[in-house]
């Protein structure tokens, strides 16, 4: 299908295909059997401009879009979700700043991220705040100059690794969702440590871990919004994130669809033709819902780029469709190679445990439902 790319969008998907296959494959089998993140990928995705995408160019970015980063995370995932999802992370925490901090707050972090010298985490899951955002227990006290925050945080992607944190917390525990707000908060701050590292199913590349904060003192400064703003900041912040979710999932349903039809067209060499007809019938299927997909996630992020407003919908119906295909697609995948997909060098079963995720965080899918529906009922009670 062509998709009347620009020039330099075309750019950008070669380019992160080629990092993928250079860099991300030799880098793969290890990093997910040690569940280690291997800190040279930082460098080559700083070296080839990746994080530039993440910023506006007055503050060293390249300006980039949705599109343009959607386009890069799926041609990563495409080889490896994990190790992907370092960038899309550092994207994830960098729209806060950049869409609601102030000029000094961009001034001092952006530069730093758009060149890979800093990377990014996103703290707002608690261990009894995950789709109930308004359960935020973490706590922030204003005394004077300073936020003192105490409390803990969990699942945090880019845990440990990254080096300014946009955590969000309770200023004001009687107004549920009205009270929260967002600070950044930088590593090495006193009394700000990591816990558990968690022992994962996929994505093992990428270090998921506890954020324990014992009386952190944070300059006011450091608020993004106002107080109270926290909720809208998370919200706002997934609508431009969920596409590229979306695109992980979809680089890894291609990924593990391409390992798929090649062990197929190995397995056909010298049989009859007609043979296997059912296994063909399901590729052509699996390649159809994939490029249906693709559709949808382009769309949105070209959506999201004119500048439009209401995107929430379109944003969650990407995300719920194509990491719900991702699932479909690796277990087909596997199906598909026998004993080739069930075994590790293959990969394939890598990609199918990479692939739940996608239907977990950001809001899971069960949530994605309520925000579309939320959104039809709406539409239909104004009709
Ligand atoms: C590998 C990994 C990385 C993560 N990275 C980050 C990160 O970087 N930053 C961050 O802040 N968080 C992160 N998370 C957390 C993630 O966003 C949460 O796990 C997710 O929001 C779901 O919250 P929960 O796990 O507490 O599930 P719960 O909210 O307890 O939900 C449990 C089940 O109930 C369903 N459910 C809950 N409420 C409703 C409802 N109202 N209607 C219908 N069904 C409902 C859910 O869909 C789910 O199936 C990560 C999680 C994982 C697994």
């Amino acid at each position: 299908m062509d998709y009347f790319f620009t020039e330099e969008q075309k750019k950008w998907r070669e380019k992160a295909s080629h990092i993928a296959e250079q860099y991300l494959l030799p880098a793969s089998i290890k990093s997910d059997e040690e569940q280690s993140f291997p800190a040279e990928i930082v460098e080559i995705f700083a070296k080839n401009d990746l994080f530039r995408v993440l910023v506006p160019e007055e503050y060293g970015g390249s300006g980039d879009t949705v599109l343009n980063l959607c386009l890069i995370v799926e041609a990563l995932s495409r080889i490896d979700g994990g190790l992907a999802l370092l960038l899309a992370v550092t994207g994830l925490a960098t729209i806060p700043i950049a869409s609601f901090g102030n000029e000094e707050q961009k001034k001092k972090y952006l530069p730093d991220i758009a060149a890979g010298k800093k990377l990014a985490a996103f703290a707002l899951t608690e261990a009894n705040a995950g789709s109930d955002v308004s359960a935020i227990k973490t706590r922030a006290e204003k005394k004077g100059d300073f936020y003192i925050i105490n409390g803990s945080k969990q699942w945090i992607s880019n845990g440990g690794i990254a080096d300014v944190y946009t955590v969000f917390v309770n200023t004001d525990i009687e107004r549920g969702a009205r009270g929260l707000s967002a600070l950044i908060v930088e590593k090495g701050t006193e009394g700000f440590e990591f816990g558990k590292k968690e022992n994962k199913m996929g994505i093992r590349a990428n270090p998921t871990r506890e954020l324990i904060f014992t009386d952190v003192k944070v300059p006011v400064e450091n608020l993004l919004g106002k107080e109270g703003m926290g909720f809208l900041i998370a919200m706002k912040t997934f609508d431009y994130s969920r596409p590229g979710v979306a695109s992980q999932a979809l680089g890894i349903a291609q990924g593990a669809f391409d390992l798929a039809a090649k062990n197929y067209v190995k397995m056909k060499k010298g049989k009859e033709e007609g043979d296997f007809q059912g296994m063909e019938f399901l590729l052509a299927e699996m390649a159809t819902k994939i490029e249906a997909a693709r559709c949808l996630i382009y769309q949105t992020a070209r959506t999201i780029d004119s500048g439009a407003k209401n995107i929430s919908e379109i944003s969650s119906m990407s995300k719920l469709y194509a990491s719900d295909l991702a699932m479909e697609i690796t277990t087909d995948a596997i199906q598909l190679m026998g004993e080739n997909g069930y075994i590790k060098e293959n990969l394939v079963e890598k990609m199918f445990r990479d692939a739940k995720v996608t239907q977990i965080y950001e809001g899971t899918n069960q949530i994605q439902k309520e925000i579309i529906a939320l959104k039809l009922l709406k539409k239909y009670l104004r009709a």
